[in-house]
């Protein structure tokens, strides 16, 4: 087994009741697995690939061999997304940053409820699957950006501090057809202290 499953840092249902217990445990048992189950199955006749590091795997993806390479975007992009989607959640989590990437954030958008109206714009603008993100780019500013499907914004050199899975697998069982509503939830169980923490082993 190359890629095995992290385990989550909470119980299934800690993050009710604005992301319910039957959603996560399919997200993280089935489609988080299935992903995984996916990428070891084609890097099983590529033993030189399967020393790197998903990170690495993503950022050279278009030197990875032609007939993996669409896989390897999709299931490792669905690997690597997942493991820190999983992290930027906690129940229980404060309401809005602290630290440096709070003060960035103002520097960048204004206050943080704009930050907020920002993020949630691009994230309901997503069509069909896909993720909203936060990223530090080349020039260590923060930028939102949206990639389709299970794209990585590592394969972009973009570096994200924090992302939201708008898949409606991510939601549908509790909020159907209402993703804005599932988006507006997530804030409430966003993990502020990691992204804070993500921001500064990118920018030092
Ligand atoms: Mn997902």
């Amino acid at each position: 087994m190359l890629y095995t499953l992290p385990q989550l840092p909470y119980a299934y249902d800690a993050l009710e009741p604005y992301i319910d217990r039957q959603t996560m445990e399919l997200h993280h048992t089935k489609h988080h697995q299935g992903y995984i189950n996916n990428l070891n199955a084609a890097l099983e006749k590529y033993p030189e690939l399967q020393e790197k590091t998903i990170d690495a795997l993503l950022q050279e993806i278009h030197t990875i061999p032609e007939d993996i390479q669409t896989t390897v975007r999709n299931n490792g992009g669905g690997h690597l997304n997942h493991t820190l989607f999983w992290e930027w959640m906690k129940p229980q989590s404060s309401a809005e940053p602290q630290g440096r990437v709070a003060l960035a954030l103002k520097e960048t958008f204004g206050e943080f409820a704009r930050f907020q109206d920002s993020f949630n714009t691009a994230a309901k603008s997503v069509f069909g699957s896909g993720w909203a993100w936060l990223i530090v780019d080349a020039e260590g500013r923060l930028v939102i950006i949206t990639t389709p499907n299970q794209d990585a914004p590592i394969m972009k050199q973009q570096k994200p501090i924090l992302g939201l899975d708008v898949w409606e697998h991510a939601y549908y069982l509790k909020y159907q057809n209402r993703r804005p509503d599932y988006i507006g939830a997530w804030w409430h169980v966003v993990n502020w202290d990691r992204v804070e923490t993500m921001y500064r082993e990118i920018v030092g």
